[in-house]
């Protein structure tokens, strides 16, 4: 018995394991499938000015309808598509889309409206053989006669980690082309403030993780100040994630928060279901 559970804690490959591994391959290669069969969608999340409570901001958000399993989220998909290349293609579709959804709330309802989208640090890496991304989303621009702050990039930490030259690059060429640039999940990598200054970057995303337990007397609302506090000295406006309470909002307000998304103001729904709810006609 004290074999066997020595076994487990080295990490064999056990049935579960395997089953697990099995799983992801099938998925994997249903993936490859999911684009020309149309199973991809996205759908929009409200981002949300917290001093007037209006709307001129979403983030796309990809989801993928799975034949046999239902609909399944990014976090499980968005993985295998960064393992097996197929991200840059799928990448490229959301960005299509996102910006042809911004192409007409603009017309449609607000001259003004902005539109984010998520991009791995793998789509800034396709570079070495390909055009640069910055390159093939500006064309997408001028496709649709769009301006480029119609949509915001949004990045994470571990780019800014593996930050090279190239990378510096990149960013200084989506700014030219006038998109704006978020930093998402602000908090949970390993970034340092230097990165801060050295790229540009227009938007702060506080993870949800320090929202989740904002309290008048939380260590987390002095985390949440000192962030918003700093990114405003650095010329950045702050988007809170996760906000799920009118107690958290009012918080976060109160610490000069710019904008707010999160379940408080409304779930990612479709662009027909966004329109209903956000739109003012
Ligand atoms: P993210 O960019 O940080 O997106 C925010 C996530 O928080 C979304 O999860 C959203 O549904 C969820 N969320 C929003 N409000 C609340 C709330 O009040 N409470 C809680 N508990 N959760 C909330 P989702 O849609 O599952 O996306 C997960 C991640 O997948 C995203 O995190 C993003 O990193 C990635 N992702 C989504 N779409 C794309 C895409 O088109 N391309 C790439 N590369 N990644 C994507
Ligand atoms: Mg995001
Ligand atoms: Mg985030
Ligand atoms: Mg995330």
């Amino acid at each position: 018995a004290a074999k066997a559970a020595g076994r487990n804690r080295l990490g064999y490959f056990t049935p579960e394991l395997q089953q697990a591994a099995l799983q992801r391959m099938r998925l994997s290669n249903d993936l490859r499938e999911a684009l020309a069969r149309q199973e991809l969608f996205i759908e929009y999340q409200a981002i949300v000015d917290l001093r007037n409570g209006e709307v001129h901001k979403a983030e796309a958000l990809l989801r993928w309808r799975h034949p046999s399993q239902g609909v399944i989220g990014p976090g499980v998909f968005v993985p295998l598509a960064e393992t097996s290349g197929l991200i840059l293609e799928i990448g490229a579709w959301v960005f299509m889309q996102a910006a042809q959804q911004a192409k007409q709330w603009r017309s449609r309802f607000d001259s003004g409206f902005q539109i984010s989208v998520n991009k791995s640090p793998v789509q800034f890496r396709q570079q070495a053989d390909n055009m640069p991304v910055s390159t093939s989303w500006s064309d997408t621009l001028q496709q649709l006669d769009l301006d480029g702050d119609a949509l915001t990039i949004e990045i994470t930490e571990s780019l800014l980690l593996e930050a090279d030259d190239e990378v510096e690059a990149q960013l200084a060429a989506l700014h030219a082309a006038g998109f704006q640039v978020s930093l998402d999940d602000f908090g949970t990598g390993f970034s340092s403030l230097a990165y801060l200054q050295k790229y540009a970057i227009d938007l702060l995303k506080i993870d949800q993780r320090f929202v989740r337990n904002l309290r008048p007397d939380a260590k987390d609302l002095a985390l949440c100040t000192a962030i918003i506090t700093m990114a405003h000295a650095l010329g950045m406006k702050v988007v809170a994630e996760g906000v799920e309470t009118p107690e958290q909002a009012a918080l976060l307000l109160a610490a000069g928060c710019d904008y707010a998304q999160g379940y408080l103001f409304g779930r990612p729904i479709s662009a027909a279901d966004f329109e209903r709810q956000w739109v003012k006609t």
